[in-house]
């Protein structure tokens, strides 16, 4: 996730446009251009994590540079969106008015790089079935230019 400071910007739900389970509001991350390819890969239904082509490692948070191999030819690439939960627990604190708990905040490990573990929300199940180790897919919610990856129960294949 971005840091706290680029998190500011709280969208009113458009009319007409609440859906069950969405909050009325959710704080955006700022789009920068490291950032932009991940918040906005959504667009094309498409979860884009960095990776380096030199040692072929998924790296998350986006950065300049690969944190293994310190090579700077990186770049976003999709990935299948499909993960495991790898932590969570259970909100209950109303930090904000317009996003009510009970949710779940999750750090989703994606299938194609044990170790990158993308911070993100459950929906889509009932808390109560929530557990680690459980197989998630990316499911994405448009606010204004931001397409914010989240995480439901994985489809039977
Ligand atoms: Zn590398």
């Amino acid at each position: 996730m971005e840091d706290v400071d680029q998190l500011s910007t709280i969208s009113p739900t458009p009319p007409g446009e609440a859906t069950p389970g969405r909050p009325a509001a959710r704080l955006l991350p700022s789009l920068r251009p490291l950032t932009k390819d991940f918040w906005t890969g959504g667009e094309h239904g498409e979860l884009r994590v960095h990776r380096c082509r030199a040692c072929g490692r998924f790296f998350h948070p986006p950065a300049p540079i690969c944190v293994r191999c310190q090579s700077f030819d990186v770049a976003p690439e999709a990935v299948s969106g499909r993960g495991t939960i790898a932590a969570f627990t259970v909100n209950h604190q109303p930090w904000l008015p317009k996003f009510p708990p009970p949710y779940v905040v999750a750090l989703v490990e994606i299938e194609e790089e044990p170790g990158v573990r993308l911070p993100s929300n459950i929906i889509g199940c009932p808390h109560s079935e929530v557990e680690i180790g459980m197989r998630v897919e990316v499911v994405f919610e448009q606010w204004e230019d931001v397409w914010l990856p989240l995480f439901r129960p994985e489809a039977a294949r």
